[in-house]
């Protein structure tokens, strides 16, 4: 008997995540699922929440709130940068995401949001913030995580890291 999803167990589940106006932002059907170490924060909150407890073969409609999902929208959250504070051999493309430091000194994503000769707006908005979020999702198997892979915080194998 396989186990139901807790922390420290592997999932792999096949997912689609539509948003209100029907676009498809992602999915897994047609192609590799999806492979995830439960409980390590690899989803975003709302889905494992949801998702704990479910079994093997259990197909799915979830519905995350912005909040649980990649969060709310914030517009104070934009910033107008030069240029040239990025590598110059970077080609800058709206949607790229890259690493910065904050002045706390913590590594935090930001994504490019438009790109206006030599001035750049970046976003600390994740692209999917402010959207409600509702997922299809087939729970294809479940199995406790190896030693190596929490301590590691994610899956080997086939739909997870290959090394
Ligand atoms: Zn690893």
């Amino acid at each position: 008997m396989k186990p139901a999803i807790a922390d420290g167990h592997v999932v792999t589940l096949h997912y689609r995540l539509t948003l209100d106006d029907g676009f498809i932002a992602e999915q897994s059907f047609g192609g590799e699922p999806l492979a995830y170490l439960h409980g390590a924060s690899n989803m975003v909150p709302g889905l494992e929440r949801q998702l704990a407890g479910r079994n093997a073969g259990e197909v799915l409609e979830l519905v995350v709130p912005a909040a649980e999902g990649y969060g709310e929208y914030d517009p104070t959250a934009e910033q107008r940068v030069p240029r040239t504070v990025f590598p110059p051999d970077a080609k800058l493309e709206v949607g790229m995401s890259f690493q910065t430091r904050a002045r706390s000194g913590q590594s935090m994503p930001v994504w490019v949001r438009a790109v206006a000769g030599d001035q750049v707006t970046v976003t600390a908005n994740h692209p999917l913030a402010g959207q409600r979020l509702n997922f299809r999702v087939e729970i294809l198997d479940v199995r406790r995580a190896t030693p190596e892979e929490k301590k590691h915080g994610h899956v080997h194998g086939p739909g997870g890291h290959q090394h």
